[in-house]
């Protein structure tokens, strides 16, 4: 219980409920109609789905701390976790203050959306961690090769559960990595989606070179941004792609509450927001 008197049984019950959370009254007052952003909703849904899941009586202890903490954050208790809308929303802010830094006086042109997928781990967090730790020092040689080049991403855990089915492309991929792509073992995917800014060397020789250094079928992608939007709504919008932490049925209803606790404790071994999975080179 914590010093307001809140409780486990209080979240459970409020969860259950429907009924909002301190956190929520708190952003309605400060945001008016309490909607930050057009994903608000989305985001809060899969934050409540994660608590349930955290407070579900099989959880870990160290979990269902996770979820008072997660369900009781406010401005002067910051959760900092990749479930909460709001420090999600406040991780947006800081990183879109970055890109629109490294986008000044750029055209469209020197401006590319990236994802990489570094690998396909079947052996748990470490081995995903592993791919990680290896990926980054050849991203960082890969961009050092031309002066000039900066870089705001994240790595994004895709968790596909077991009986999942990859499309032809991704299954193509998997097996250049050496990845199971059968769908018979759970896989972690991490990968990193992330804004280049790129004003002294053409997307098509970074595509190029960024594809040398990860070699392997449809591994990287380097597009352009979406013509239909401005500037400005592309970097919004892809600043926040891969903040979606989805759950792994992807809103389906179908992953066991130990599944979803599974997929935010990958996110929080490798530091939740602002561990590892942030990613950023020459800003
Ligand atoms: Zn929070």
């Amino acid at each position: 219980m914590t010093a307001s008197g809140r409780s486990l049984p209080w979240l459970r019950d409020k969860l259950r409920q429907g009924h909002p959370l301190p956190k929520d009254k708190w952003v309605e007052k400060v945001h008016g109609n309490g909607e930050i952003h057009s994903f608000h909703w989305r985001d809060q849904r899969f934050e409540r789905r994660t608590l349930l899941a955290l407070t579900d009586l099989t959880a870990r202890r160290s979990e269902k701390n996770s979820a008072m903490r997660i369900a009781l954050c406010l401005p002067s208790h910051r959760c900092g976790s990749t479930a909460c809308y709001y420090c999600k929303h406040l991780y947006w802010t800081k990183v879109r203050a970055k890109a629109a830094a490294a986008s000044a006086g750029l055209r469209r042109c020197e401006m590319s959306f990236l994802t990489i997928i570094f690998g396909a781990a079947y052996l748990g967090i470490p081995q995903a961690e592993q791919m990680i730790d290896d990926a980054l020092p050849v991203l960082a040689r890969a961009l050092r090769w031309k002066c000039g080049i900066k870089l705001i991403g994240r790595v994004e855990l895709d968790y596909l559960l077991r009986g999942h089915t990859l499309k032809r492309d991704k299954r193509r991929t998997f097996a250049t990595l050496g990845a199971p792509t059968e769908g018979d073992v759970p896989l972690l995917v991490p990968h990193l989606h992330a804004l280049v800014f790129h004003s002294r060397i053409e997307r098509r020789l970074l595509r190029l070179k960024l594809s040398r250094h990860f070699p392997g079928y449809k591994r990287v992608n380097l597009k352009c941004l979406h013509a239909d939007k401005t500037i400005e709504e592309n970097l919004d919008r892809l600043v926040r792609y891969p903040l979606k932490f989805l759950p792994p049925d992807h809103g389906q209803g179908t992953a066991t509450s130990a599944e979803l606790r599974f997929g935010l404790r990958a996110n929080e071994e490798l530091g939740g927001l602002h561990g590892k999975l942030h990613v950023e080179f020459g800003v």
